[in-house]
Order: C-alpha cells, then structure tokens, then sequence
C-alpha cells in the first residue's frame, strides 16, 4: 500500500459511513466527523434499489436492512376531501420491486455506522477552513487544532462546507428544480398501519405514512415555488413558509401542521441537484450529494451515494493510493451513472405536481413511467470487483 493513508472523511450521513467501510476494508485509516452532536434518528423513508442491493450485500448488511425495511403495504391517493382515488400495492406505490428495500434514514445510518466499528468517528466537529498543497490537507477545525491529512473527502451533503471552501464558484452549480420538499414526524393520530396516504391538489403534495412504529407518523409535502431558498432559512421561518403556503389546503393537512409544531425532526429543503465538472479538486474528493445530489425526487440519493463511496474506495485501492489515477477514475467511472440519475431527478420533478387533482389514470401512468425509468437508471452502472 503506498503512502496515501490517514484519510478525513466530512459527514455521518450516507456517503460518509459507506466509503469508510470500504476505505478500512482495503487497507486505509479514515477518520469520520460529523457537525451534529450525535446521529440524527427517524427521517424520511429511503430507497436502496439496483446495484446498491448488490453493494450492501457485499456489506454484508443487507439482512439487518431488511429486517429493519419499513414494511409499507398499501399506498392511497385521495382527493382533497380524503376520498379514495385510488389504492396501489407498497412496493409499486415506492418505485421498488425483487429485493429493493425501503428504510428510514435514521436505521439505515445505524446500520451503517454499526459496520465500521474501529473507524474514530468524532461528533460535534466543524471546519474552519481547508488547505493543501503537494504534501497534503491540513484541516482547521472551528476550534482551534489543526491536523495534515493525505486525503480529504466531503460526504457532507447537498449544502456541502467542503465544496465551498475547496471548489470556486465556478467549478459546481446549485441547480433548483423549482420545488421545497418538507418532512416531519408526528403522532400517528391517524392510526395507519403499514400505509401512507397522498394528497395532491392545486400542484401541492402532502403525504403522511405509518410503518413499523405505529405511534408515529412521517409527514411530507412537496410544493412548487420560485421562492429563493436562501430567503427561507431558519426552522420557524420554514415552518411558517410551509403554513402560508398550505393555508388552503384541506384534507388533514391543517391537523398535520399543528402537529408539525412539535416535531423534533423536522427536516426542510429545495428539490435541487449538484453539477460539477470534476468531483475532485488535488487532494480533496466530494462524495454524495455534496458533488452529485440528484434531488429527492429521483428516490436515488442514497443509492448515489452507496455506489460513489464504494468506487472511490476502490479505486484508491486498485492505483495502490496513486489518488491522482484514482480520482480520474472515480470521476471516469462514475460520470455516466450520475448523469443518468440526475435526468431521471429532472423529470420527476417536471413530471409531478403538473395536474390540480390525480386520477387514477394519471397516477397508474405515472407509476409505470417511473417504475420503467428507475430500474434503468440503477442499473446504470457494473461495478468492479476489487477484493
Ligand atoms: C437530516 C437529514 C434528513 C434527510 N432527509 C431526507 C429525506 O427525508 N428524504 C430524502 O430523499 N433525502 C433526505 N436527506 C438526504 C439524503 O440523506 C441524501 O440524499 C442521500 O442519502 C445522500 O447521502 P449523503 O451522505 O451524500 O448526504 P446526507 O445524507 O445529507 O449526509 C450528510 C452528512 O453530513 C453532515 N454535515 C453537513 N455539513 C457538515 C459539516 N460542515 N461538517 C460535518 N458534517 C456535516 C450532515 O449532518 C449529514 O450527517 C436528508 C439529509 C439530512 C442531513
């Protein structure tokens, strides 16, 4: 093994534990930190589909995954007066089928982070600043240290610190699809069990889902706006951005926002995506969605993620730490997966929201279209074998 050995990987969410499984896996010394004082429970439900199916097996956690999937069996539109539109089985209401599984965010990052016991993962860390040169990265932590790295990789996600400190603005386009998207949980006042119910009306989208913890309740919405992100920061204007805009929305949507005052996972953001030319600048690396988020609408983020993180690994390993041939490589290989996730992102989001009211028709068209599109897209890629 060469020289390149003390890697920082930025991030606790998905990228960030999956490529430090594999870096340690191939012989190298990662170091995992993350801003948030501990890892963030709960979270919306989250796709793994196509060759990531193949990944986490290769993990070796993909039973643990399964045990834990959320289990969703039916999944219901309804008009704005909560009358049934039409009813679809789980798996096709999520886009999944074979062996795709669906997971909360918050399980499968424990899972993650179970399996790179022995990795240092530090919490409640945040960097000042970044510099490198030929011999390496010295990182300068918010307080006060600072330490060399061989290798410095941002997996921390769509607002990526990394990208800003190390990439110019020219080098990487935030790219707003022209949506928010809002998820929440609540108690399940509703008393679903294993099911998620969707309205959508005046181009508007709410949706509450009960898996396998029927006390509570995941709530999203998603909605078109040219509000600028950046005019919407903060929880208490985000939730106030989101009562404004469903103030004339029926159904059980008033219920659902009096709830989302107390929710204490209350996540909000912009249906967007990552371009970049190049996810690799000399000794620093983005992975996820902090170099290629394909916006949520795509239902891959994760699967980008998994994918990106086990390639980078792999590289390094196959140009024996040459990071420079690997980096080529990872940006190489990686390309034509990511673009074709990235489209399927871009047309979701053009293809949802379009109508005042979902009939069944639309709906059953709109699924099949998806369901075609998906198993494409996360197939789009053979991954090597680097053991
Ligand atoms: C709290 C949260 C909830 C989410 N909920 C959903 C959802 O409901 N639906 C959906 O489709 N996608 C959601 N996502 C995004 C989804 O997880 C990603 O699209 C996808 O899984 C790719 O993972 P990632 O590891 O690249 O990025 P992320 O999952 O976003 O992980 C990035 C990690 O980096 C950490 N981080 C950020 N900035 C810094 C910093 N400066 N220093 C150190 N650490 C930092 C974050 O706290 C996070 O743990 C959510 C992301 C977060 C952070």
């Amino acid at each position: 093994m060469s020289h390149i050995n003390k890697i920082l990987v930025i991030g606790a969410g998905i990228a960030g534990p999956a490529v430090c499984y594999w870096l340690k896996r191939f012989g190298f010394s990662p170091t995992l930190i993350e801003k948030f004082p501990d890892l963030r429970k709960g979270g919306q439900a989250l796709d793994l589909r196509g060759v990531a199916i193949d990944l986490i097996k290769r993990m070796d956690i993909y039973e643990k995954i399964y045990n834990l999937r959320t289990q969703l069996e039916i999944g219901r539109y309804v008009d704005a007066e909560g009358n049934t539109l039409h009813e679809e089985k789980g798996e096709r209401f999520g886009f999944r089928e074979g062996e795709d599984v669906e997971i909360i965010r918050g399980d499968l990052i424990e899972i993650l982070m179970g399996a790179i016991e022995g990795v240092p993962c530090y919490f409640n860390q945040l960097i000042d600043s970044i510099k490198q040169n030929e011999d390496g990265v010295r990182v300068y932590f918010k307080d006060g240290r600072n330490e060399l790295y061989d290798l410095v990789i941002g997996a921390d996600g769509i607002h990526s610190a990394t990208r800003r400190m190390v990439f110019d603005e020219d080098e990487y386009k935030f790219v707003n699809l022209g949506g928010y998207f809002s998820i929440f949980s609540i108690p399940n006042y509703l008393n679903l069990s294993n099911t998620e119910v969707l309205c959508e009306a005046n181009q508007k989208l709410a949706s509450i889902a009960s898996h396998k913890n029927s006390k509570m309740a995941q709530v999203a919405f998603m909605f078109r706006s040219q509000h600028a992100v950046n005019n919407i920061r903060g929880e208490n204007n985000q939730k106030q951005f989101l009562r404004d805009t469903y103030q004339d929305f029926s159904w059980e949507v008033p219920k659902m926002l009096e709830l989302m005052s107390k929710s204490d996972d209350f996540y909000f953001d912009s249906v967007a995506q990552v371009k970049m030319e190049s996810w690799t600048k000399g000794r620093v690396a983005l992975l996820g969605d902090a170099g290629y988020c394909a916006s949520p609408l795509s239902g891959q983020g994760n699967n980008l993620a998994l994918v990106g993180a086990f390639i980078f690994a792999g590289e390094l390993k196959k140009a024996e730490g040459n990071y420079n041939r690997a980096f080529n490589r990872y940006n190489e290989l990686l390309r034509p997966f990511v673009e074709a996730n990235q489209k399927l992102g871009a047309w979701v989001s053009e293809s949802f929201l379009v109508q005042d009211e979902v009939s069944k028709e639309v709906a059953e068209e709109r699924s099949d279209m998806i369901l075609q599109e998906v198993r494409i897209v996360s197939n789009a890629i053979s991954l090597p074998d680097y053991e």
